[in-house]
C-alpha cells in the first residue's frame, strides 16, 4: 500500500483519549477509504497482505470495508473464512452473560437501564440469588460466564463485584462448575482493576459505545461514563493493573459504522502499541429495541450486509484477536457471521437480572421486566449446541488459557504462532464431551458423539490424538476437568 502519512495529531503509543483516538485521523482514514474504495489494484494488495494473517492497518481495513466490488468482496470472505479456520480451527467458545444489578447512575440514551427510567423494575441479585442463577447455568452446561452490572457506586461498588465472583467461583453443583467469570462493569480505577485481576477475572470488557466524542457526549449526558477520556483510557488503566485480557468493542449504529470501525481497530492499535498486546477480543454489538429505547432514534443502525462486511474485515485486520456476537443477533444472521470470523457466542441467555432459576416464569427473555436488550435468538444452549454441530463446527466450553497462564502476550505469541489451534481442537472435544455426558439431550447427544469421534480421528499430531482419546474415555467413565 502507499506511504500514508497520518494526521499529525494522532499517535497510536500516546497514553491521552484524544491523541490515540483522533478525530482527525478518523476522518482522514474515512475518507481515504471512501475514495480509494473503488482502486482494485489496491484492494488486491490489501487482500494479499490480509492473506499472510499479518493484519491490517486501521486504513487499510477502512478500505476494504467501503469496497462493494461483488467479485472482491467473495474473496473478502473467502481469506476471512480461511484465516478463522487456520487460527482457531472450527470451534465456537459458549458463554452466557449473568446480570447481577441494573442499578445505574448512568444516562446512556440507548439502555434502558439509564437512571432516568423510571418504570423499569430496580433489581440486584443477592449472593444467594446469585448461587441459583449460577446453579441453574451449570445445570445447562455452561462453563464461562460474563458478569454485567450498572454503574452504580451504593447499590453495585465494587466489593458487591468482588463477592459475587467469588460466590460463582465457589458453587459446585453436580459436576457443574464456572471455571471462567469475564467481567463487563463500568470504568474504574487502577486500584479496582488490580482488585478484579487478583480476584481471578477471565477478560475485563468494556463497550467503547461510540468513538466519536461528540456523539459520545451527546449520548452520555450524565453521571461518570459520560466523561470520554476517562471512559476510553479505562482499558490502559486495567492493564497498568495488571488484567491481561482486555475485550473492546462498539454499539454499531450509535453513530456511523465507518468511524467506529476506525475508531475499534485504533484502539487495538493503541494497545498493541502501548503494552505491546493488543485486545483479547472484540465484540460486535448492534443497536436494538429494548424497554424505552426505540431504534428509529438511531439512524445509522447497520444493515445485515454491512454488518457481515465489517466482520469478515475485523478478521482479516486483527486475525489473532476472538470476536464475539450476542444473542442480540437472529439465528440467520449467526450463521453467516460464523463462517466469517466470530469465534465466540453466547447461547441460552437472558439478558435480565436474574430469572436463570426460575425461567419457567419467564415471558419473552425479560424476567421482571428488567431485560436488557431484547434477544433474538432464544433458543435453548442445548438447542444452540445441536445447531452447532449440524453446521459442522465443535461447541467448546473450554476456559483453559486462562487457567494454564495462557494470557495476554503468552496468549497473543502462541496464536501468531498458530500453535492455538492445536490445543482448541482436543480442548473442544473435551469440553463437549463432559456436556455431552452430563446436561445434552438424547439428540444432541447422539450428532455430538458421532462428532467428537469425527474430529479426534483429525486431530493432526499423533501424541494429542492419543492422550485426547484416553481423556474422553476418562470423562465417559467420570472423570472431569481435562484441559491441554
Ligand atoms: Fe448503565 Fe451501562 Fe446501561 Fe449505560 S449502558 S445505562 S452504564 S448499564
Ligand atoms: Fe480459548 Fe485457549 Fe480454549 Fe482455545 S484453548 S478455546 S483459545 S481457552
Amino acid at each position: 500500500m502507499e506511504a500514508v502519512s497520518y494526521s499529525d495529531r494522532y499517535d497510536p503509543a500516546s497514553s491521552r483519549a484524544e491523541v490515540f483516538i483522533s478525530d482527525e485521523e478518523i476522518l482522514a482514514a474515512a475518507h481515504f477509504a471512501r475514495t480509494h474504495a473503488d482502486d482494485s489494484m489496491l484492494v488486491r494488495r490489501i487482500l494479499e497482505k490480509a492473506r499472510g494473517c499479518h493484519g491490517l492497518t486501521h486504513r487499510e481495513a477502512a478500505v476494504l470495508v467501503e469496497c462493494r466490488d461483488p467479485v472482491l468482496t467473495e474473496e473478502m470472505f473467502s481469506i476471512a473464512r480461511d484465516i478463522k479456520r487456520k487460527l482457531y480451527g472450527n470451534r465456537i467458545v459458549l458463554f452466557a452473560p449473568l446480570y447481577l444489578s441494573d442499578w445505574c447512575v448512568n444516562g446512556c440514551v440507548y439502555c434502558p437501564y439509564h437512571l432516568q427510567n423510571k418504570h423499569i423494575a430496580r433489581r440486584k441479585l443477592t449472593q444467594d440469588e446469585i448461587r441459583r442463577e449460577v446453579i441453574a447455568l451449570q445445570d445447562m452446561g455452561h462453563k464461562r460466564l460474563a458478569i454485567e452490572a450498572g454503574e452504580d457506586p451504593v447499590h453495585n461498588p465494587l466489593e458487591y463485584i468482588l463477592e459475587s465472583i467469588r460466590t460463582i467461583y465457589g458453587v459446585r453443583h453436580g459436576n457443574g462448575a464456572i471455571r471462567r467469570v469475564n467481567v463487563n462493569i463500568a470504568a474504574t480505577t487502577v486500584e479496582n482493576y488490580r482488585k478484579l485481576r487478583d480476584a481471578g477475572i477471565g477478560t475485563y470488557i468494556l463497550f467503547q459505545e461510540t468513538y466519536d466524542k461528540k456523539r459520545y457526549e451527546k449520548l452520555h449526558p450524565s453521571g461518570p461514563k459520560s466523561d470520554y477520556a476517562w471512559h476510553t483510557e479505562a482499558m490502559d488503566r486495567a492493564m497498568e493493573g495488571g488484567i491481561d485480557d482486555v475485550g473492546i468493542g462498539v454499539l454499531f449504529g450509535l453513530d456511523t459504522y465507518l468511524y467506529d470501525f476506525i475508531g475499534l481497530l485504533m484502539h487495538a492499535e493503541h494497545l498493541e502499541a502501548r503494552f505491546g498486546v493488543g485486545p483479547h477480543t472484540v465484540s460486535v454489538p448492534r443497536i436494538c429495541p429494548a424497554d424505552d429505547i426505540d431504534t428509529g432514534n438511531f439512524p445509522d443502525a447497520v444493515p445485515d450486509d454491512v454488518f457481515c462486511r465489517i466482520v469478515a474485515v475485523l478478521r482479516l485486520a486483527v486475525p489473532y484477536t476472538g470476536m464475539i456476537i450476542s444473542t442480540r443477533e437472529s439465528q440467520s444472521v449467526r450463521e453467516k457471521v460464523l463462517e466469517l470470523g466470530i469465534s465466540q457466542i453466547s447461547g441460552g441467555s437472558l439478558t435480565s437480572v436474574g430469572g436463570y432459576a426460575d425461567r419457567g416464569a419467564e415471558s419473552a427473555g425479560n424476567v421482571s421486566g428488567t431485560a436488557q436488550f431484547d434477544i433474538s435468538d432464544r433458543r435453548t444452549l442445548d438447542e444452540i449446541v445441536g445447531w452447532l454441530i449440524d453446521m459442522g463446527h465443535i461447541p467448546s466450553f473450554c476456559t483453559a488459557c486462562y487457567r494454564e497462564g495462557r494470557t495476554g502476550d503468552r496468549f497473543m505469541s502462541l496464536v501468531k504462532d498458530g500453535k492455538i489451534a492445536g490445543c482448541c481442537q482436543p480442548n473442544a472435544l473435551l469440553t463437549l464431551m463432559e456436556y455431552l455426558q452430563d446436561y445434552a439431550s438424547d439428540d444432541t447427544r447422539r450428532k455430538g458423539l458421532a462428532l467428537v469421534r469425527r474430529e479426534l480421528d483429525g486431530i493432526p499430531n499423533e501424541n494429542m490424538r492419543q492422550m485426547t482419546s484416553r481423556r474422553l474415555e476418562d470423562i465417559l467413565a467420570g472423570s472431569r476437568d481435562f484441559r491441554f
